[in-house]
């Protein structure tokens, strides 16, 4: 097990953000962390990486006590945080080179992760005057040149434009091929649909429900369609439950005059579920 989380509690000022969670996440997996804002999300990732210490509870990450060796687990750990807290004077190339100081890791990788997302040729740039999705490609490649284990990601993509986001999306694809274990929390569930091996429900500081997306979606499926026909000279549609006799005459019976135009899958996105269990849209 990478991740381990044992009834992890915490309050700011008397506001419970976290009510006693337990979470595992497997070696090499990809996972979503879904819930709606102010669910616990980033407090979760915030304990995780030892910014914050818990009420009660505790966690373990490479077997490893969180509380009582962050230094050691930061060492093998990469985080993406929510918040950009990159050197705004400084340039990008700069700011990775301090990193790499910090870290005491060579420049070597420096160049190969700036062209791999595109930002080679705006190294000399200060960060204050990149953009939103140009500064996040830099936090990606800053929590990855200590060549970590273990990536923790927050929001990863959020207000990026679909290119940006895919060459990320690409990227940890790539790294998670290669063995990394990934963590990461959206609200873009088409993003964590594609991704994510695992994902889990966060909603008011409890986790609601977690899985495998296509076990979740079944676990939430209606278990209907929704066909499309011809009725003389209209067009209608009907849901009919899946598991049935009469639902299979009636297709078959469709089928036979001729008369069916389409059948739909009611399968709930990602989305629908997390709208059903949290009972809170998306943002
Ligand atoms: P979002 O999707 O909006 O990023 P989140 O799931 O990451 O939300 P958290 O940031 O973990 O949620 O917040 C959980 C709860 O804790 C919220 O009620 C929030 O208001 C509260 N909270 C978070 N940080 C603080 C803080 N520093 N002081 C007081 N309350 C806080």
């Amino acid at each position: 097990m990478m991740i381990e989380i044992d009834s992890l509690s915490k309050s700011y000022n008397g506001v419970r953000a976290l009510k006693g969670i337990n979470l595992k996440v497997e070696s090499g997996e990809i996972f979503g962390l879904l819930g709606p804002n102010g669910a616990g999300k980033t407090t979760t990732i915030r304990l995780l990486t030892g910014q914050l210490r818990p009420d009660s509870g505790g966690a373990k990450i490479f077997s490893r006590d969180v509380f009582q060796e962050r230094e050691e687990i930061l060492k093998n750990l990469g985080v993406v945080p929510e918040e950009t807290n990159l050197y705004e004077r400084l340039t990008i190339l700069q700011n990775l080179k301090f990193f790499c100081r910090l870290y005491q890791v060579d420049y070597a990788r420096i160049e190969e992760y700036l062209e791999m997302v595109g930002l080679l040729a705006e190294q000399d740039r200060q960060v204050k005057n990149l953009s939103r999705g140009m500064k996040q490609k830099v936090l990606l490649i800053r929590a990855l040149l200590h060549d970590p284990e273990v990536l923790f990601l927050d929001e990863p993509t959020s207000g990026l434009d679909p290119g940006s986001a895919s060459v990320i999306h690409r990227i940890l694809q790539d790294l998670n091929r290669e063995g990394m274990t990934v963590l990461l929390t959206s609200h873009n569930m088409e993003e964590v649909d594609k991704l994510c091996h695992r994902v889990a429900f966060l909603n008011q500081g409890q986790l609601v429900e977690q899985g495998i997306p296509r076990d979740l979606k079944l676990r939430h499926s209606r278990q209907q369609i929704r066909i499309v026909y011809q009725d003389q000279e209209k067009i209608r549609e009907e849901l009919l439950d899946i598991q049935g006799k009469e639902s299979a005459e009636f297709i078959a019976d469709l089928i036979t005059e001729g008369r069916l135009q389409a059948i739909h899958s009611q399968e709930p996105t990602l989305a629908d579920i997390f709208v059903e269990i949290t009972g809170r849209e998306l943002d």
